[in-house]
């Protein structure tokens, strides 16, 4: 199993399933209550630790008791935070309101807390890493760590997951081995679908390796050098239950799976089975790891 490190932001997320969703102002008792680790990079590396893997997180912890329980929460989970620096501020935290009636999952960011630098990247000791996954954020700092990745860990493929349209962030494509393009990215530019937004993509990173997730559509992937995408359908759990961090269980799995050297088609096809079987269970923990067909 592989060392990954994955940089991104860790939240506290406080997860309340509600039989409907509330009227503004209304009092709505909730039929469970959680509170998990949550992020992009937390959730990856959280089903990466469970596959197997050696997972290190870059995020900023605050200095505050919620970053203490988070930073224990991640270490339960096989995630190593000795690398993260203690920050002053507060504990990012996500409030989502999960609707059993309709499946719908409503969430409130508060983030009170800076980000790593590249200078705590550069503080990271990198020997011996196999696979570094950066969230889709702040273009400027995020290409300085690339640059580092490249030079202290030449061995290492560097992936980037583009979620939130920000400025700048196209920039960062053809700097890493691969790009997953999500549908909430894709829509935010305009692109009308999956094979759009690959073609976009390829345009600006035609050496990386791409692929779109499109929820129940399942995803879509392109090889460099390719003009012709791949599809593989979803597959769907007997009951969906939380597709919160579907994405996340994605990348995860396409991860794993091009680490076992598997080729693009076969690795979105196992992302697929391992999102799919995430969307069966609420949260990360407990959901059954598909095995890899090798
Ligand atoms: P995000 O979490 O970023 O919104 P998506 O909704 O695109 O991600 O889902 C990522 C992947 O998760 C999809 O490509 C698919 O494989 C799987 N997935 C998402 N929703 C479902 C669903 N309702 N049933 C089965 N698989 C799903």
């Amino acid at each position: 199993m592989a060392a990954v490190l994955a940089v991104g932001v860790a939240v506290a997320d406080r997860l309340l399933v509600l039989e409907r969703y509330p009227e503004e102002d209304e009092e709505l008792r909730a039929e469970e209550a959680l509170a998990l680790p949550g992020g992009n990079a937390v959730n990856l590396l959280t089903v990466l630790a469970r596959l197997g893997h050696r997972c290190r997180l870059l995020a900023a912890l605050a200095e505050d008791a919620e970053g203490e329980r988070l930073t224990a929460a991640l270490e339960a989970r096989g995630v190593d935070t000795a690398g993260c620096p203690r920050l002053a501020g507060s504990t990012p935290v996500s409030c989502i309101l999960l609707s059993r009636a309709t499946g719908s999952r409503t969430i409130i960011h508060h983030r009170a807390l800076p980000e790593p630098t590249a200078r705590h990247f550069a503080a990271l000791d990198l020997d011996g890493v196999a696979w570094i996954h950066f969230e889709g954020r702040r273009p400027e700092a995020t290409a300085a760590m690339m640059s580092r990745a490249r030079e202290r860990a030449p061995g290492a493929r560097l992936s980037l997951e583009l979620e939130k349209d920000r400025p700048g962030l196209e920039a960062l494509l053809p700097l890493v081995d691969l790009v997953i393009l999500s549908r909430a990215y894709a829509t935010a530019r305009g692109l009308a679908g999956p094979e759009e937004a690959l073609a976009w993509a390829q345009e600006r990173a035609p050496r990386t390796l791409l692929a779109v997730p499109w929820g129940e559509a399942g995803a879509w992937g392109l090889e460099p050098g390719c003009s012709r995408p791949c599809h593989v359908p979803a597959a769907p759990p007997p009951q969906v239950v939380d597709t919160r961090a579907a994405g996340d269980a994605f990348a995860a799995g396409l991860i794993h799976a091009l680490l076992a050297s598997q080729a693009l088609p076969e690795a979105l096809a196992y992302a697929s089975r391992l999102a799919g079987a995430k969307c069966g269970r609420l949260g990360l923990d407990d959901f059954p790891l598909p095995p890899l067909a090798l």
